[in-house]
């Protein structure tokens, strides 16, 4: 799948939520493409108290649902198409899910994409014995 047709999914992924009618629910969309080709998408939830989620995680939960921890490709986009590079909290829930996400593919922008292991240079766990 092209870098630009996942990015028309995670726009994609937003719309529904976008007929709430606030930006708390659905400014962010995210769609990744897993291992055995299978395509996620999620929403972001940003409501008062500090409650809510990027839109990476909800697409991520749906893969884990569907049994799956390896993702090829990733991105997340503003319902009016801004890509968006994921947060570290994000950068670490995929290398926390499955370690071989550090060969992931992160679009960062419409035109650039960069591996896990560049937006996440210095694993902590690497550092100490922990198994996820
Ligand atoms: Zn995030």
């Amino acid at each position: 799948m092209e870098d630009a047709d996942l990015i028309k999914q995670a726009i994609e992924s937003t719309k529904k939520a976008r007929v709430l009618g606030t930006d708390k629910l659905g400014y962010v969309g995210a769609a990744l493409i897993s291992d055995k080709n299978n395509v996620f998408t999620g929403v972001s939830l940003d409501c008062y108290c500090g409650i809510g989620f990027c839109a990476e995680h909800s697409a991520i939960a749906e893969m884990v649902k569907n049994g799956e921890t390896r993702i090829r490709k990733i991105v997340a986009a503003t319902f009016d198409g801004t890509v968006l590079p994921p947060c570290g909290r994000c950068r670490e829930l995929m290398f926390q899910l499955n370690k071989e996400n550090l060969d992931t593919g992160v679009i960062v922008s419409k035109d650039k994409k960069a591996k896990l292991r560049e937006l996440l240079p210095y694993p902590w766990q690497e550092r100490i014995d922990v198994s996820f």
